[in-house]
């Protein structure tokens, strides 16, 4: 049976979310972006949005408890009745305690953590030449080795979390996005 509660787990510029995308289009559920949605609040100004501000433009996380508001109100919309892919959330051990209690709440469980396996080091390296090419200041540089550090800290150990739970599936990250689209269907059975 294929998976329809999916959650992609991976460092920044991994590619979560163009894998998220390709995958949607598939399964025909919503794609669930913490990062788009908090990125919205900050355009509208919203009082989400200025309080997430100054965290984004740092490359830092934005503190659990508005993070987890946002996504308890998106998970309770209508069209996740039927499944969701997650992108970007939960960063965090004490987001993901939240995840499962929203889920079990809503009388769902998550189906299937997507672990994205690349090489830290070659993506910072990547993510810094690319920030170069696009000629952005020194700035980001900063920001991606924070956001980097961020992953390592936080988020990494989310790993381990869906492992115990029985639920994590790890698929090699490198390569060309169609072949690693075809690893993550074969790995959730779509
Ligand atoms: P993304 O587009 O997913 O890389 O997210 C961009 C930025 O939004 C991150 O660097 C964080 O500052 C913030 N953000 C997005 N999702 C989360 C989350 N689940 N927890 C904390 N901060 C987040």
């Amino acid at each position: 049976m294929t998976a329809r509660r999916l959650l992609m787990l991976g460092p920044p510029g991994a590619g979560k979310g163009t894998q998220a995308l390709r995958l949607l289009k598939k399964l025909g559920v919503p794609q669930i972006s913490t990062g788009d949605m908090l990125r919205e609040a900050v355009a509208s100004d919203s009082p989400v949005g200025r309080e997430a501000r100054s965290y984004m433009e740092a490359g830092k996380l934005v503190p659990d408890e508005v993070v987890i508001g946002v996504a308890r109100e998106r998970l309770a919309q209508p069209d996740c009745a039927d499944g969701f892919i997650l992108d970007g959330f939960p960063r965090t051990v004490a987001q993901a305690e939240a995840l499962d209690e929203i889920l079990e709440e809503l009388g769902c469980a998550l189906e299937s953590c997507v672990a994205l396996d690349v090489d830290e080091d070659a993506l910072v390296e990547r993510l810094l030449r690319r920030a170069q090419i696009e000629g952005r200041s020194d700035d980001n540089e900063e920001t991606i080795r924070t956001r980097m550090q961020e992953y390592r800290s936080k988020t990494a150990p989310l790993i381990d979390h869906y492992r115990r739970a029985g639920v994590l599936v790890e698929v090699d990250g490198l390569g060309e996005i169609a072949e690693i689209s075809r690893r993550i269907e074969e790995a959730i059975g779509a």
